[in-house]
């Protein structure tokens, strides 16, 4: 996995030496000389992730992450503060900033590497999210980036993993100030609890009596309910070897102890806050699928997912030898509707109709909107006899009790009319069955309206 790096420095050496190591591990490198530049190369969407220099001339590195998290075209961009100051306070400036990351100067070249490539599985994810949920950006549905940049990080569900009371007491109470704490002191049973409990934040001790904390990582990145739960390692000093083993199997970031109050709280926030984005840039996946075969006015199917679907459904009918019928429905006189009491009136008729022919119709009955007020409902393992009687009753529920309009000052009469047909041989062209029931509605429409026609013999 490979990705495009920005090193961002004053200082041209402090760049040929980034870039080389990370060439070397066939990474490609950008490199910019100052914040401005920099910034607007993120904005150029050039880069994958961006290994920011603190101290610059121009706009110091602090100031360069806060533009970058706060701007809702560069926010999702992993940010690495690479710093020559090492204390606690620093490093929670920093965080503070919205860094997602930090290397000290010297940088060492394993944890380079390491830190590189986990920001790098993350930012691929992320693109990936984005990428698909790019329908529901488009018809307006809210940006997760908006949220995001204001997302305080505080208010988390935290699973700390800890045998050591005197570790975890402690740690709990500092972690209490801004999230709801549970403490697992038992590793064993650790998974099974992080699996239940919907966590926000998995904190896990490496430093486990008869237990291998990295073990306990890897399992809940392997199950599919912890997969997308952040972990913060826990570790004592000269634990650099493990750490690194952590970071390569799914560990999002880690601690030292003694642990400072605010460095952890600053940790947790920021890991809190990335997953709340990419849980709502998932939710939003799942929604541009629903609105991608949905019919927004009527909640039904759309025509393009009943004409994929049908298709599955024609071929499981004819290979297991089951009945399969089709109605398509169409309402009467609808632009007279539209004409005598308006546009508005006609969408609460279509969805009106909706909801009356949803009630009239099985769970496994599929109903959509195949045109403006052109309907198709496909019916598995019906008969034409059936059908007919279903159909009947959708007219009824129709032509038996009037529409509310207008916020309900109106009630119209409105009647539709129905064609039905079946799938007649087995691996017959779903095509010919709408026409069917195409042909069968024009005679509907043409003995008079309000009937159901069933296609001829
Ligand atoms: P018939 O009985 O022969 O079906 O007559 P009709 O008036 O229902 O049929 P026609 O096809 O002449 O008119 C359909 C009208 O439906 C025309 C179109 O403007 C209207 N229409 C289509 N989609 C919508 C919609 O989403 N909302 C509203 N309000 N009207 C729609
Ligand atoms: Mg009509
Ligand atoms: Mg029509």
């Amino acid at each position: 996995m490979s990705a495009r790096i920005l090193v961002v420095d004053d200082v041209p050496a402090n760049i040929k030496l980034l870039e080389a190591r990370l060439s070397a591990e066939y990474f490609d490198v950008l490199t910019a000389p100052n914040g401005t530049e920099a910034l607007k190369m993120c904005q150029r969407a050039e880069c994958d992730i961006i290994l920011l220099d603190v101290m610059m001339p121009d706009i110091d590195g602090f100031e360069v992450c806060r533009r970058l998290k706060s701007d809702p075209l560069t926010h999702h961009i992993p940010v690495v503060m690479v710093t020559a100051l090492d204390s606690a306070s620093d490093r929670v400036r920093g965080l503070e900033a919205g860094a997602d990351d930090f290397l000290t100067k010297p940088v060492s070249d394993v944890a380079l590497i390491a830190r590189v490539r986990s920001l790098t599985r993350l930012k691929m994810m992320t693109d990936e999210l984005r990428m698909r949920a790019v329908t529901s950006f488009e018809i307006g549905v809210q940006a997760p980036e908006r949220s995001a940049i204001t997302d305080t990080g505080k208010g988390g569900r935290v699973l700390l993993v800890d045998d050591r009371s005197s570790s975890y007491e402690r740690l709990a109470s500092l972690l209490a100030a801004e999230h709801a704490v549970d403490v697992e002191p038992n590793p064993a049973e650790a998974l099974f609890h992080a699996a239940d409990g919907n966590y926000d934040l998995l904190i896990v001790s490496l430093d486990l009596h008869n237990y291998d904390g990295l073990r306990l990582c890897s399992q809940a990145r392997s199950l599919e309910r912890t997969r997308h739960v952040p972990i913060l390692a826990i570790a004592d000093p000269d634990s650099n070897t493990r750490l690194l083993r952590g970071l390569e199997i799914g560990v999002n970031d880690y601690l030292l102890r003694p642990i400072d109050k605010n460095e952890l709280l600053a940790r947790a926030r920021t890991q809190i806050r990335r997953r709340r984005y990419t849980d709502h840039l998932r939710d939003n996946v799942q929604n541009s699928i629903e609105m991608a075969i949905t019919d927004a006015l009527t909640g039904l199917h759309n025509r393009r997912y009943m004409e994929s679907h049908l298709a599955t459904l024609a071929e499981q009918a004819s290979t297991r030898g089951k009945p399969l019928a089709l109605m398509m429905l169409d309402i009467d006189y609808f632009k007279s509707i539209n004409d005598g009491y308006g546009h508005d009136a006609g969408d609460d008729v279509l969805r009106e109709f909706a909801v009356r022919v949803r009630k009239s119709i099985r769970g496994i009955d599929l109903a959509c909107r195949y045109g403006g007020e052109e309907f198709v409902i496909v019916m598995p393992e019906t008969d034409l006899h059936v059908a007919g009687m279903v159909a009947e009753r959708v007219r009824r529920s129709i032509a038996g009790e009037p529409f509310a309009v207008n916020n309900g000052s109106k009630r119209i009469d409105v009647t539709i009319s129905i064609g039905l047909s079946t799938l007649e041989t087995k691996g017959e062209a779903v095509a010919d069955v709408l026409k069917r029931a195409d042909q069968a509605l024009y005679r509907a429409k043409h003995d008079g309206r309000n009937r159901v026609v069933a296609q001829a013999a």
